[in-house]
């Protein structure tokens, strides 16, 4: 053991690249101007001496830094994503979720549009990987994020919130909306095709819980989810596969588009 933890020794090794490349470049410079002048014959006495050394710094910079610009800026886009996307179903993390849906709270607060949220869970899921191994059960939480992808308009934040548990944001959606979208996901669901082992088609079913800042009265995002989260149980508690609203049923019927 080194002190530093597993990666002590790679991340030395990383350094001392980084480092190398730092001096071969620091060398470079000079190098080539040096070989430059022995091609080209090139004695300070010359009179184009001065301007092809301006010409060979000025390009020299402007590639050294545009390379260097161009990776770090690759780097920079893959670090990002790692923060932002969860790595088994390309969807939004749960951190990217939460920031999300406080951005999107605060937005309805100030612009006064509707707000809902769907909770899913996936229905005896343990089962799944009791009986095909957890591999396979990865399997179906990737095909159930393409399906939910698939199915959602492209202003809704989909997020895999915990394990077998995803989120769907709708910015601008009123209850009858999100009922009707979670309504839609959860049939794309039940239609869609996810296999396992060397190409079983199995039934997979989902339960959902909807929350909207059109039917009820939410003090913040955490209490909008909290809501969601518990119509999800009570979907549950009916029997699973089935889509229940976080306001009083019958509601949606008597309530028409504000
Ligand atoms: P319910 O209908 O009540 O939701 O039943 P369930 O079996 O889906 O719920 P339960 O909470 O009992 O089990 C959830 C299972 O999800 C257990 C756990 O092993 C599995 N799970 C959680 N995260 C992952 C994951 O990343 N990959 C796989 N393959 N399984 C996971
Ligand atoms: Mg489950
Ligand atoms: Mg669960």
């Amino acid at each position: 053991m080194t002190g530093n933890g597993g990666g002590g020794v790679p991340r030395l090794a990383a350094r001392l690249l980084r480092l190398a490349q730092g001096a071969a470049l620091g060398l470079g410079a000079p190098l080539g101007w040096q070989l430059l002048r022995w091609l080209f014959d090139l004695e300070p006495t010359h009179p184009r001496y001065e301007l092809v050394l301006d010409v060979y710094m000025a390009v020299g910079g402007v590639l050294v830094f545009a390379v260097f610009g161009y990776h770090l800026g690759r780097k920079e886009q893959r670090l990002e994503r790692l923060t932002l996307v969860d790595p088994l179903t390309s969807l939004y993390n749960r951190r990217h979720f939460e920031l999300m849906l406080d951005a999107e709270f605060a937005r309805h607060l100030r612009d006064g549009g509707d707000l809902s949220l769907l909770v899913l869970d996936l229905d005896h899921f343990k089962l799944v990987n009791d009986t095909w191994g957890h591999q396979e059960g990865d399997r179906v939480l990737v095909t159930l994020a393409a399906i939910l992808r698939a199915g959602l308009r492209t202003q809704d934040v989909a997020a895999r919130v915990g394990g077998e548990e995803f989120a769907v944001i709708m910015p601008g959606i009123g209850g009858a909306g999100a009922m009707a979208a979670a309504e839609r996901l959860r049939l794309a669901v039940r239609d869609g095709t996810f296999l396992v082992g060397p190409g079983t088609r199995i039934p997979v079913r989902i339960s959902i819980g909807v929350a909207s800042t059109e039917r009820i009265v939410v003090t913040g995002p955490s209490d909008l989810f909290r809501l969601a989260d518990d119509a999800l149980y009570r979907a549950k508690g009916l029997g699973r596969d089935r889509v229940e609203p976080a306001w009083p049923e019958g509601i949606e019927d008597s309530l028409g588009p504000c």
